[in-house]
């Protein structure tokens, strides 16, 4: 037996007055994006407060959990069946129905907590719950009540129709994408930017991306990884616009004109000024990147603080206080690790210097991009003029 429907419960926080219906509505669209990769036919509907989705032909039950779980905005997904109301008598039978169906063994604890949102339903939900209850444990002996901790919590809600469920599988959490603006995530081939891309999207932000790539000193292989990357933050984010960037002759000119040690954090300073630039041809409000406190040279306060003056974009950094293991966890969750741990060349580490400037001064980097003044204004156009957008 296979349930025909879901009761998709969501957070309530941020979901008051006006929002509601924003919310509801960016939620309902991504399932219905979400569900257009699954095998089977599907209708998603809102109804007084509640999202349901009905299933109109056989279905993967396991394929349709998993694709939910990664909707944020989801706080719990509940299979269900759903009856017509066709009287009080009707109703006990589809309980006990249900409870024989989905229960293979009946020795369980159990709690029956009925919701009458239809008030006109001539029987009370205190006696709804005594009725099905006594009907239950006399049915099945191998039951038992438990009002505190029940193995199984039965929910019948009588509505117009009748919502009978008692599984509550938890969702990713977090608000449906694009209910908080948009952000352009700086997605290396590293573990910690496409984590730091899907926490940003958790928060109800759509993402676009940008990829600097530096051929021939980076390889085709390492950018097919990134828009690997992009296509798995995708699944949970909705789809991303990759702009890839080459930046070899910027890089080149860098490497030519300024102190090696310097290098990462005047290349890393362009990276933002680029990507600020196409983030503000995309509607883009911030930036995203993978930075952690103290990660590599590039990631002490002080390389930060220069990083960030680059730019009069906010910039968020939202595994600045994770360790790497904790990072890691968060990318083997999300099915990006694998992928991450390709070994292909990143651009950052190939013009990397042996010892590079822990703690930049930024009047001291400034003055060495002054050596950069000539050519750089054309390099960064062209760069941008040449982008490749690529939709994954
Ligand atoms: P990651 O694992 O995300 O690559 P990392 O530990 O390798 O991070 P860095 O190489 O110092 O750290 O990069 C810090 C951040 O700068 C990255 O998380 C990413 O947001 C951005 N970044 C670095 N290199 C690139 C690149 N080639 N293209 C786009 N963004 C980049
Ligand atoms: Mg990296």
């Amino acid at each position: 037996m296979q349930y025909q429907s879901f009761l998709i419960k969501y957070a309530e926080i941020g979901v008051k007055g006006k929002n509601r219906y924003l919310f509801e509505d960016a939620l309902v669209t991504q399932i219905r994006h979400s569900l257009k990769w699954v095998e089977g036919d599907f209708v998603v509907s809102k109804e007084s407060g509640r999202i349901y989705v009905n299933a109109e032909s056989e279905y993967d039950f396991d394929e349709v959990i998993e694709a939910f779980k990664c909707i944020f905005g989801i706080a719990a997904i509940c299979p269900m069946v759903q009856v017509e109301d066709h009287g009080y008598e009707d109703l006990k039978k589809q309980v006990l129905s249900y409870v024989e169906e989905f229960y293979e063994d009946q020795n369980f604890t159990f709690k029956v907590n009925t919701r009458r949102g239809n008030k006109k339903y001539p029987v009370n939900s205190e006696q709804i719950n005594r009725d099905l209850g006594e009907l239950i444990l006399h049915t099945f002996p191998g039951t038992k009540v438990d009002v505190h901790k029940p193995d199984v919590m039965l929910h019948v809600e009588v509505r117009n129709k009748i919502n009978i469920y008692s599984q509550s599988i938890p969702g990713p959490g977090g608000m449906p994408v694009g209910t908080n603006g948009k952000a352009m995530l700086l997605l290396s081939g590293g573990i910690d930017s496409p984590v730091a891309g899907y926490m940003i999207a958790k928060r109800g932000v759509k993402i676009d991306a940008v990829y600097f790539h530096a051929p021939p000193y980076t390889s085709e292989r390492a950018k097919q990884k990134v828009i690997d990357l992009a296509k798995l933050v995708s699944r949970y984010s909705g789809p991303i616009h990759l702009h890839v960037v080459n930046f070899t002759d910027i890089q080149l000119y860098i490497y030519d004109k300024c102190p090696h040690e310097e290098l990462t954090i005047i290349m890393r300073r362009y990276m933002m000024r680029i990507a600020e630039r196409l983030a503000g041809e995309c509607g883009a409000m911030a930036l995203i990147t993978g930075e952690s406190i103290g990660q590599v040279a590039s990631q002490t306060m002080q390389s930060l603080t220069a990083t960030d003056a680059a730019t009069t974009m906010p910039v968020f950094r939202p595994v600045i206080g994770f360790d790497k293991q904790e990072i890691v966890d968060v990318s083997e969750k999300i099915g990006t690790y694998e992928t991450s741990v390709l070994p292909f060349e990143d651009c950052c580490t190939i013009f990397v210097a042996k010892h590079p400037v822990t703690k930049p001064n930024l009047k001291m980097i400034e003055r060495s991009e002054e050596n950069l003044e000539e050519n750089i204004g054309e390099l960064v156009e062209t760069a941008i003029q040449t982008v490749e957008k690529i939709w994954c």
